[in-house]
């Protein structure tokens, strides 16, 4: 037999496939060791053939085989070819997706325990053997035991003894590290509301793969969800449930366990190596039929997939920003597709591009206008603060804000303080000469964290010492701007003394469980006030939480970016939906210094349509997407001079391509990247918009040419950062 086989290395260069030699009943899917080259590679089998085309004094054979099952599901190897084509990667690192990584690296292995079973207690033992008769009475009692915890009670002689007269049997056993071991929710079975019903009966009945489900925070669009994945598994079939950060969502994965038990996987980082390898061969080997997890759980190696639920499905994070940049939305279609299963995107806050599919017919669209038992969204408070500032008012909170604050405390209540900037305060500036602290790697201005008391990159995470006085001119007027997580933290210590303050931001959550500890602690009200950056936006449900603070509206409306109204738009209303989601009333006190910017007046109103009327009039007007497709072209190098170089030819092979087509192009240019600088690389840019996507596999022809070990060019699709 002859295995055709992909080697794991991601490059260009060995990125075809070779034919070993195999021994009979290898089959695709499977996992090898191959020479290659004086090597020797691991490297996946992707078919198998009774022939070989070439002669067989030049073919190889394949060294050996991993002993265990086929890693990759059938589907994968189709999936690999169409994923490398779309995003131009090398076939193995689209193969790599599809593998958690210690996998491939064999870091982990499956764990093994020894157990001790009872046989018999019809043995002869010696007068003597106390210990061998307690432990005999042990077993029998309870049929098995942990061997070490057996050799621990009544020594490990004992033990041989009675395994040689075959009272017992030690069998290894496998054993499967299980997450969140004991978490377990209420498992309550709700009587669904008409318009859940309504919402399932039209996913059910709807000729349309892709169904959008629009409804507002707080509609019980979980419930459906649930719903829907009970149904396929009831069917036989499996389903992929994707959240933009599982570790994010403590209620989420309770619920879940509660409902399906061993029937979930959770796939997300922040899992240890172990843990993430049994989960994922539990979905492998079928044992579970339900895959959670945060974008890369899409390659989750289930078959015969009924369903594909992208939860919260405008969040910025399913799109890949490394290498294979990949959109979540693409690769669930395909999966959806292979397998003729639904794909269900949820959100309060559809993105532009989604939901003008659904308004054309594209994709099935369900409102749910309401919240669950008609509790009313949360009224938004403005708090212009520029007339604060008149009053006198300096500090980051507004008067509303802090009598809010106030009245929450008091009645017992939680609240969430809302704000996109991490650390204390924003930058350091001399005051005498307008010096701003910056990044040696990455020409970003620092940020000044209180706790230990120094400056950070928030790009490279490089730590500076904290200045005494200027570097250029010495003056002793050092200054900070802005405010930051921890700022805010210290201003609300010292207005509520006695209140309890939780902080998340990428500074507070560190390892395995970081975000779960806190959010729990939170749920727990173990906290009165939760401070943090847009983490804490997404998808939870704490029933206590009345108030929302939301510090400075206008920052992300102020970012050059055609996204930034959406991204606005979406932020003040998830957030918002925090607040009021239980038994008592819900406020919003949200902060700008433009309380008359129409994109907060739709926010405030929580008018979704209204919002999307404009922002799509726009869109059209000015030809943006989804009326067109912006595609960013990077060089980056260390070396300066080569990457200006590079950035010159494949501008001109660019601007080639618009001779020819000049109707394709919208848009043309080149230029520094707004970071000039990360890690020492320098970065440099093509900014292209195209009408459309029909000139996109040139533009990745030329980022494929032009790119070498010492110069790296890629191109993003529709990036969610321009910096
Ligand atoms: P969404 O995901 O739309 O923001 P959730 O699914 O979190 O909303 O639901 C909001 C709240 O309503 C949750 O506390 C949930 O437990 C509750 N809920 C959902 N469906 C029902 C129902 N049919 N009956 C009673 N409570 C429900
Ligand atoms: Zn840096």
């Amino acid at each position: 037999m002859f295995a055709q086989v992909i080697v794991d290395v991601a490059h260009s260069n060995v990125d075809k496939i070779f034919e070993y030699s195999c021994p009979d009943g290898l089959t695709a899917g499977a996992r090898v060791k191959v020479p290659f080259g004086g090597r020797v590679l691991d490297g996946f089998v992707i078919g198998v053939s009774p022939a070989s085309a070439y002669p067989a004094e030049k073919v190889k054979s394949v060294i050996s085989v991993f002993d265990e099952a086929p890693a990759l599901v059938p589907e994968c190897l189709t999936l690999m070819h169409t994923v490398s084509e779309r995003y131009r990667v090398p076939k193995a690192a689209a193969l790599r997706l599809f593998l958690p990584s210690e996998m491939r690296l064999g870091k982990v292995r499956e764990a093994f325990k020894n157990f001790a079973v009872f046989k018999t207690a019809d043995v002869k033992l010696s007068a003597g053997a106390k210990k061998q008769a307690q432990a005999l009475e042990y077993l029998a009692q309870k049929g098995e035991e942990e061997l070490p915890a057996l050799c621990g009670m009544f020594g490990r002689g004992a033990i041989n003894s009675l395994a040689e007269k075959g009272a017992l049997e030690i069998r290894k056993r496998k054993i499967s590290r299980s997450p969140f071991e004991g978490m377990s929710g209420e498992s309550v079975q709700r009587t669904l509301t008409p318009s859940q019903t309504a919402a399932l009966q039209s996913v059910e009945n709807s000729d349309k793969q892709v169904h959008l489900i629009h409804g507002v925070t707080g509609s019980g669009k979980t419930e459906i969800y649930l719903n829907i994945i009970d149904r396929e598994i009831k069917r036989g079939k499996t389903a992929i449930f994707l959240v933009p950060e599982i570790s994010l969502t403590p209620q989420m994965l309770s619920q879940l366990r509660s409902r399906f038990g061993g029937a979930a996987a959770i796939l997300h980082s922040g899992l240890s190596a172990g843990e993430r390898f049994d989960e994922w061969w539990r979905l492998r080997s079928g044992e579970a039929k339900i895959a959670i997890g945060a974008r890369s759980a899409v390659f989750a190696p289930l078959e015969n997939i009924g369903a594909v639920i992208m939860d919260e499905e405008h969040d910025p994070s399913y799109l890949s920003e490394t290498a294979p940049r990949y959109s979540t939305c693409d690769v669930a279609l395909m999966r959806a597709k292979y397998n003729g299963a639904k794909l269900i995107l949820g959100s309060a806050t559809p993105s532009v591009e989604s939901y003008a599919k659904a308004a054309d017919g594209e994709y099935n669209l369900i409102t749910l206008t309401e919240r669950i038992n008609k509790k009313p969204l949360p009224e938004i408070i403005i708090a212009d603060m520029r007339k604060e500032v008149r009053r006198g008012n300096n500090s980051a909170f507004s008067k509303a804000l802090r009598e809010e604050l106030d009245a929450t405390l008091k009645s017992g209540n939680q609240a969430i303080i809302f704000l996109n900037r991490r650390g204390y305060s924003r930058t350091v500036m001399c005051r005498d000469c307008g010096y701003v602290a910056k990044c040696k790697n990455c020409d970003v201005t620092l940020t000044y964290h209180s706790e230990d008391n120094c400056l950070k990159c928030h790009y490279c995470g490089a730590k500076y010492r904290m200045l005494s006085a200027c570097p250029e001119c010495g003056g002793l007027h050092v200054l900070y701007s802005g405010t930051g997580t921890q700022k805010v933290v210290a201003d609300l210590k010292e207005l509520f003394p006695s209140a309890r303050i939780l902080r998340m931001d990428n500074d507070t959550v560190s390892g395995k469980d970081g975000h779960y500890k806190i959010l729990s602690k939170f749920a727990r009200k173990e906290a009165d006030i939760l401070v943090g950056t847009q983490m804490i936006a997404k998808g939870h449900d704490f029933p206590s939480v009345t108030l929302v603070g939301i510090l400075d509206a206008d920052m992300s409306l102020n970012f050059s970016d055609y996204r930034s109204g959406e991204r606005t738009f979406q932020l003040i209303t998830q957030v918002s939906g925090r607040s009021g989601r239980a038994d008592d009333k819900g406020k919003v006190v949200l902060q700008t210094c433009s309380p008359e910017n129409y994109i907060l007046r739709y926010a405030v109103n929580y008018d979704y349509n209204g919002f999307f009327g404009n922002e799509i009039a726009i869109r059209k007007a000015t030809n943006f997407p989804p009326y067109s497709l912006i595609c960013r072209v990077m060089v980056t190098s260390d070396d300066k001079d080569k990457a200006l170089e590079v950035l010159k030819s494949v501008y001109f092979a660019i601007e080639e391509l618009r001779g020819k087509y000049p109707d394709e192009f919208y848009f043309l240019n080149k230029m520094h990247s707004p970071i000039k600088k990360i890690q020492g690389k320098m970065r440099y840019q093509v900014l292209i918009r195209l009408k459309d996507a029909k000139l996109l596999e040139q533009i990745y022809d030329v980022a494929v040419k032009n790119s070498d070990n010492s110069v790296f060019v890629y191109v993003e699709e529709n990036p969610v950062n321009l910096s």
